[in-house]
């Protein structure tokens, strides 16, 4: 009889043949983890939670501490059915259709931020536009690429996109009428300073099933001192005005902030509640890792203080959530959500599977990030995705085929980071992943026990996306 009762809902069951053996040594395959409601058990494959008796924690601990066995030994050691056929193993994956592209319309800002990974937009390169042409021969690519009759995504990426504002409008219209013809319904999303948005932007944006992120580093005094406008205007006072035309104007279906968190960001937990009360759908955080000025990078020690943050966000959004109150902390959400799904991969994201970006010249590349780097570029819009540089870049990058990666338990959680930062910095805040991640377990327990009716309207209000990530 099982000692194990899994919690949780089960992700599909759907066994692969292993081509590659799985990495060695148990402490990468599971984890023993407590909550308020006992010990439990984390499995790597498949991110299957299991309740535990705290006798059988004890002797799962002691065994890896003390074992290189392999996870069989291990499920017949503590008598754990751990076996079964690999929910992944190291085949890569074959590059899917495209189910999202975005165009870098702008690639030139308005703004000055010593921390944006664009360089102001330039991505180190001269300020320009995207020619109209070009945009078309995107949304045509995409439509072109994608499966038959599935949801496509365009997105709207700069520098600041709405100083393009004129194509971004001919874009959406152009893309809706393409789409019906191909049969696709075209969603869009869009990353914004917001401190130019006008009347007809937020109409256009209401109109159509608009993701708008917006750029918000903290209050008043927090956000000007990293975003620094022309002529010592204030970037926030500007922002507060894109906010309220929206309001006016046409609200979008989605509208998150997005704080780029650098070492001289306010507290988290201030910063999170002032994006709540702003009244975005959902503030979330991501923290800098590769900039054009070093200063504003989070080194290696300074995870260790972004984790704390990141963690009294969580405990806050725990006790809000089991509390039956709402709370939109991006991160928070998004981890729980994964976990209940049972979410399970072995990459970061979509970049270079389903997702690439356009430039203003017409190539492709992984992604938004990624664009003008040579080791990233994926083809043209003339000439279609490069199917077989698509292969090589998921068989290169499939997690378990990198070290350190292979032998850490978060790996099928966290995909083995952000290929922007990896290229760039490599991977400094592993033990920040694996810190949030821990949390995140705890938690998801705890909220499943106080609040189950979170996980039902979560899945029913906001289907993922699947490029969300857990970290
Ligand atoms: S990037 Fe770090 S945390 Fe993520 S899978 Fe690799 S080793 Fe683990
Ligand atoms: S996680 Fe990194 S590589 Fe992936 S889409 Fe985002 S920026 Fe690009």
């Amino acid at each position: 009889m099982t000692v194990l009762l899994q919690i949780g809902r089960r992700p599909p069951d759907v066994p692969v043949q292993a081509t590659s053996p799985l990495p060695a040594g148990p402490g990468a395959q599971v984890r023993a983890f407590r909550s308020a409601h006992g010990a439990h058990l984390f499995v790597a494959d498949g991110s299957r939670l299991y309740d535990l008796p705290e006798a059988t924690a004890v002797r799962l601990e002691e065994w890896l501490s003390a074992s290189e066995g392999s996870l069989d030994e291990l499920g017949r050691t503590l008598d754990l059915p751990l076996w079964g056929a690999p929910r992944i193993d190291g085949t890569p994956l074959a590059p899917p259709p495209l189910s999202s592209i975005s165009l870098n319309v702008m690639q030139a800002c308005n703004l000055s931020c010593g921390h944006c990974y664009a360089d102001e937009g330039r991505f180190g390169g001269s300020a320009r536009a995207m020619p109209r042409a070009t945009a078309y021969a995107a949304v045509d690519r995409l439509l072109a690429e994608a499966a038959p009759g599935s949801d496509v995504v365009v997105g709207f990426m700069g520098g600041e996109p709405l100083l393009a504002r004129d194509l971004v409008h001919e874009v959406v219209r152009y893309a809706v009428r393409a789409g019906a013809t191909t049969g696709h319904r075209v969603r869009f999303a869009i990353t914004t300073n917001l401190t130019t948005v006008r009347p007809d932007d937020a109409a256009l944006f209401a109109e159509h099933p608009f993701t708008v992120t917006v750029s918000l580093d903290g209050d008043r005094t927090g956000h000007d001192a990293l975003r620094r406008a022309p002529g010592g205007a204030s970037a926030y006072d500007r922002l507060r005005a894109g906010l309220d035309t929206l309001a006016r104007h046409g609200r979008p279906r989605h509208l998150s902030a997005r704080v780029s968190v650098t070492p001289y960001t306010g507290r988290l937990l201030d910063i999170l509640e002032h994006g709540i009360a702003l009244g975005f759908d959902e503030v979330g955080f991501g923290a800098v890792v590769s900039a054009p000025d070093p200063a504003y990078e989070i080194t290696t020690e300074a995870f260790a203080g972004f984790l704390e943050q990141m963690t009294a966000c969580g405990e806050r959004a725990l006790a809000e959530l089991s509390a039956g109150r709402a709370y939109p902390f991006g991160n928070f959400q998004t981890a729980m959500e994964q976990l209940h799904r049972g979410a399970h991969r072995p990459y970061p994201c979509g970049a270079g599977a389903g997702y690439l970006s356009a430039s203003a010249e017409g190539g492709l590349y992984a992604c938004h990030r990624l664009v003008d780097d040579p080791a990233f570029a994926m083809g043209s819009l003339a000439a279609g995705p490069d199917t077989a540089t698509r292969q090589r870049h998921l068989a290169e990058r499939h997690v378990d085929r990198q070290e350190p990666c292979r032998s850490c338990w978060a790996r099928y959680l966290c995909g083995g980071g952000c290929y922007h930062e990896v290229s760039r910095r490599g991977r400094p805040g592993c033990d920040y992943i694996r810190g949030w991640l821990s949390f995140c377990l705890r938690a998801y327990v705890e909220l499943g026990q106080a609040a189950p009716e979170f996980f039902e309207q979560r899945s029913a209000a906001a289907p993922l996306t699947s490029s969300a990530s857990t970290v």
